[in-house]
């Protein structure tokens, strides 16, 4: 944009906003009839042990296969969702498949916990735990093969009714996990009263490691609170060797990343990652 200035530079921004609106408008229109139609997919992106090399694990991630564009990703619609409320469809759809891709993997001996991503406007509705147990129940999901995972700045507001749905959700073996780490303000000590099984670092905070000391001083830091408080630590977003290196040196042993696997259909996922495992492994979940 640098290339056009003054009054046509203006011009061209108000265009490209008033495109980005309409763009939203037009989106939000297809959101509830693209769930009518269907038009959602999930992919799934493996979380992986280092050592065992055991998929513990996938993040369940959705997709809008819209009839006029390309994949379009939850980047560009769930904010929108979330504005415009058609989230709490859009969740329970996904809630649904996931409990219903849960139920299948157990049948066929793929014992791989399936993580949810849960946006605060969901968390928010009163009856979003009544609707998840239902879709549980509905499919026959073994509980102890689904994850939420909570975002942290939505983690840190939790109140008191929803802990204690959370807590009851834990007992029965969902596991919780909070997201995107690192990107928003935590209370320490209120991190450490979570009912929380592990914590997913955000890929910012990884990003730099290979290149910079600092970088890595802030993320080793925050792998030993995390550690130290008892949780897992997942790291999100790794990219390269060198970064898993690192990681690995830090004393991180479970990845989610680029470099491991991409997000992908469940066909591929199944054919990739869920080879036969002998019964032992198959146990562990
Ligand atoms: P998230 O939960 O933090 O998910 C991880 C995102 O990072 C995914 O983007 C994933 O594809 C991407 N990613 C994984 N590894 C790498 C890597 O090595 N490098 C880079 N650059 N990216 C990596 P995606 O699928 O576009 O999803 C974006 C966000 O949308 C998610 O962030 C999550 O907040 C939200 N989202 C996705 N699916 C759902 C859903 O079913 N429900 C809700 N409420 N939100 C969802
Ligand atoms: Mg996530
Ligand atoms: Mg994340
Ligand atoms: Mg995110």
């Amino acid at each position: 944009h640098a290339k056009h200035q003054g009054r046509n530079r203006a011009e061209m921004f108000t265009t490209e906003l008033a495109l980005e609106a309409a763009d939203r408008a037009e989106l939000e229109r297809d959101l509830l009839l693209g769930l009518q139609r269907e038009e959602f997919l999930l992919e799934f992106q493996p979380q992986i042990e280092i050592g065992s090399g055991r998929v513990i694990g996938a993040e369940a991630l959705i997709r809008w296969a819209h009839p006029e564009r390309e994949l379009v990703m939850p980047g560009s619609f769930v904010s929108i969702a979330e504005e415009s409320g058609a989230i709490v469809a859009l969740g329970d759809w996904v809630m649904g498949r996931v409990c219903e891709t849960a139920a299948r993997w157990s049948q066929a001996g793929v014992r791989q916990r399936i993580a949810i991503n849960i946006s605060s406007r969901e968390l928010g509705q009163a009856d979003f735990f009544m609707r998840l147990r239902h879709a549980i129940d509905a499919h026959r999901a073994p509980a102890i093969m689904l994850e939420l995972e909570i975002t942290e700045s939505l983690a840190m507001e939790m109140k008191a009714g929803t802990l204690d749905q959370i807590r009851a959700l834990r007992r029965d073996g969902v596991r919780i996990a909070i997201d995107d780490f690192g990107t928003g303000y935590s209370n320490l000590s209120r991190l450490r009263e979570l009912p929380v099984d592990r914590v997913k670092i955000d890929r910012s905070l990884v990003r730099d490691i290979a290149v910079s000391a600092e970088a890595r001083t802030i993320c080793s830091a925050v792998v030993g609170l995390i550690q130290g408080l008892g949780m897992e630590v997942v790291v999100e977003g790794v990219e390269t060797e060198a970064q898993m290196e690192m990681l690995r040196v830090i004393g991180c042993t479970l990845f989610q990343g680029y470099h491991l696997a991409r997000p992908m259909g469940e066909e591929d996922y199944l054919a990739r990652f869920a080879a036969p495992a002998p019964l032992a492994r198959q146990r562990s979940v």
